[in-house]
């Protein structure tokens, strides 16, 4: 255990050793942020006492909320029996064994077969992995391009930081040269004066045009979110999906459903890609699967891609260490009995969600915002300046940045994506829990508004 220290002696310690995830180095030493010390139900606390409703459920990640002991029994049980083994060398554990089966069992039915990691970033380098030997045992070792879309988010690893579409992040290092993208189906930036069903269409079809510019024998893969999430939580016009499973059908490539958000009930499905319908080759998961409380990922392959990596193919030259590591695959178990007897995704399809939503869209009548959006327990706004012109607050997407400073005043986590604001709160919400978010949200906002003097 670490030892005890005052919060002024935290962020000292923690401006002068400690690196930050997407983090400006220089302005962390002087602004320093705030050490989370506990957490219980859905609220953190810092080393200054103060408690903030969590909004953003950790990372996307904690939608059980904080408090769930049964993860951490699971977690201390398997300690106890066998804390670490690889399966590696012909080898495997319980936990992993099981986790796998239940994951098969779930989802789609077309789902056989699991492939574990640590997090999302290495699920989709392995989705790169397992496409390149399909195709290659396929004999079509021509296709090789994966279409992917500006402003998705994928992980932070050199490949999956190439699928991700964030023009910021691949200023910094060079970007494989087999990855192309086309535009998000973001109808407010993007749509100008075309209707929003409209617009689904042209982006979708953005995906045809694409596959037929790089040449269809080309052309190994297409990977999407079922909603942008670290883009803003976009949420596509309700064509675009439908249109793109179409194309989908129509061509011979491979689809991965990245489901690292919407995975696990975020939006009132186990997966995002049965909410809308679509039907993906390799889905990939993280985060929710063991509620945050231990790091793994991994990726569900269906039929089509598990009958041939499994036939001859030779050794897949591929795995992690702690692939399927059992003390992390116990927690997910864990988890995963809690979404199944608490009914949770049942409650974000009929119940909390539609209560999230109901109430979110309310925002829509404040000044400052422009556009609304969202589903299950998903949720991002647009801050405007004037509603009609899209006129923002100020220029280079500063204004979300200064609504989240509100937010952390008035106890709220809410997090900033350029002038949008997101959430992603907890299932375990009640609706006094929402009425408390819109409010510490709304108060946010109308300090934005005094702010830049609308
Ligand atoms: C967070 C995220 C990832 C990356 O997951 P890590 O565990 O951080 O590597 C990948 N895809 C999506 C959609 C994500 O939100």
């Amino acid at each position: 255990m670490y030892k005890e220290k005052t919060s002024v002696q935290w962020k000292d310690l923690d401006a002068s050793y400690h690196l930050h995830p997407f983090t400006d180095f220089h302005e962390y030493e002087t602004s320093k942020g705030r050490i989370i010390e506990k957490s219980e139900h859905i609220y953190i606390y810092d080393t200054d006492g103060k408690k903030y409703l969590d909004a953003m459920s950790g990372l996307w990640c904690c939608s059980l909320g904080y408090s769930q002991p049964e993860i951490g029994k699971a977690v201390i049980n398997q300690f106890k029996q066998l804390p670490y083994y690889n399966n590696f060398f012909q080898c495997s554990n319980a936990p992993a064994v099981e986790l796998a089966e239940r994951l098969v069992n779930i989802a789609p039915k077309q789902f056989q077969r699991v492939f574990f990691t640590n997090s999302g970033s290495e699920a989709n380098d392995t989705n790169i992995r397992l496409i390149r030997r399909y195709w290659d045992l396929k004999k079509q070792p021509k296709k090789r391009f994966i279409i992917a879309r500006k402003n998705a988010y994928h992980g932070s690893t050199i490949a999956a930081a190439s699928l991700g579409g964030f023009n910021a992040v691949h200023k910094q290092f060079e970007t494989l040269p087999y990855i192309s993208h086309i535009i998000e189906p973001n109808w407010y930036t993007e749509g100008s004066d075309d209707t929003a069903d409209d617009f689904g269409l042209k982006a979708a079809q953005e995906l045809e045009k694409q596959i037929d510019e790089l040449g269809e024998e080309n052309v190994a893969a297409f990977i999407a979110e079922p909603i942008q999430g670290a883009g803003g939580v976009i949420v596509p016009p309700k064509t675009y999906w439908p249109e793109v499973q179409r194309i989908l059908k129509e061509r011979n490539i491979l689809f991965v459903s990245d489901e690292v958000i919407c995975g696990f009930g975020r939006t009132g499905s186990l997966f995002g890609c049965q909410t809308y319908e679509t039907e993906p080759d390799l889905i990939t998961f993280a985060k929710a699967v063991t509620n945050g409380f231990q790091p793994l990922g991994g990726v569900l392959v269906n039929d089509r891609v598990s009958d041939v990596i499994t036939k001859d193919g030779g050794e897949f030259g591929h795995g992690f260490t702690y692939s399927g590591h059992p003390i992390a695959c116990a927690a997910a178990i864990a988890t995963l009995e809690i979404i199944e007897h608490g009914n949770f995704i049942d409650k974000v399809a009929n119940d909390i969600g539609p209560y999230l939503q109901s109430k979110w869209k309310e925002l829509a009548d404040h000044p400052i915002v422009g556009h609304v959006r969202g589903i299950g327990m998903l949720g991002s706004i647009e801050l405007v300046r004037n509603k009609n012109t899209k006129e923002r607050l100020e220029p280079d997407q500063k204004s979300g940045g200064i609504c989240r400073e509100f937010c952390i005043e008035n106890n709220l986590i809410m997090r900033a994506v350029g002038d949008s604001m997101i959430i992603s709160p907890p299932f375990v919400c009640s609706y006094k829990d929402i009425d408390s978010l819109i409010e510490k949200a709304r108060k946010s906002l109308d300090q934005t508004a005094s702010y830049y003097s609308v």
